[in-house]
C-alpha cells in the first residue's frame, strides 16, 4: 500500500469504528431505556437543584427562544385572566401595579436589573401585600427567580 492508499485505509477504519461504537451504545440503551429513566428519575428527587441548574444552563445558551416562548405565555395568560379577577393578594397586587404603570406612576425601566437585557421588562412581586415594590427583570431572570428553591 502506498501513503495514500494507507490513509483511506485508516479513515475507513476509523468511521467503521466509529459507527460500530455508536450502535453499540443505541443497542445499550435500548436495552436498559426504562431502567436508565427510572434511575435519571430517581436522582433527579433527590437532587432538584441539579435538574434546575441544567435547564437554566439551556435557558441562558437558548435566551432568545426563551423570551418569544414567554412572551406568547404572558399574552395567553393576560387573555385568559381578562374578566377572571379573583380577589387573591396575588390578583390584586398584580392589578394594582399594572393600573400604576397605566397612569405613570410606576416607570417601567428598559433594562433588566439582574442581566442588564433590553427589552420586556417584567415587574417581580417579593410581597403581595406592597404591590408597588417589585424587582425589575427580563423574562429569562424573572423565570429563574421563580423557580428558586424557596
Ligand atoms: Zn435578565
Ligand atoms: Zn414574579
Amino acid at each position: 500500500m502506498n501513503r495514500e492508499e494507507l490513509n483511506a485505509y485508516n479513515r475507513k477504519r476509523y468511521h467503521e469504528r466509529i459507527e460500530y461504537e455508536r450502535a453499540r451504545r443505541e443497542k445499550y440503551y435500548k436495552a436498559h431505556r426504562e431502567e436508565k429513566l427510572a434511575y435519571a428519575r430517581e436522582y433527579h428527587k433527590l437532587h432538584p437543584d441539579v435538574k434546575r441548574r441544567s435547564q437554566n444552563k439551556i435557558r441562558d445558551a437558548n435566551r432568545e427562544v426563551y423570551r418569544e416562548d414567554s412572551r406568547k405565555r404572558e399574552a395567553k395568560r393576560v387573555r385568559c385572566t381578562i374578566g377572571r379577577y379573583d380577589h387573591s393578594p396575588q390578583c390584586t397586587a398584580r392589578w394594582k401595579f399594572r393600573e400604576a404603570i397605566e397612569h405613570g406612576r410606576i416607570i417601567r425601566p428598559s433594562e433588566c436589573s439582574c442581566c442588564h437585557h433590553k427589552g420586556r421588562i417584567h415587574g417581580h412581586h417579593i410581597d403581595y401585600d406592597k404591590p408597588y415594590e417589585v424587582i425589575w427583570l427580563c423574562s429569562i431572570c424573572h423565570g429563574k427567580i421563580h423557580r428558586l428553591p424557596n
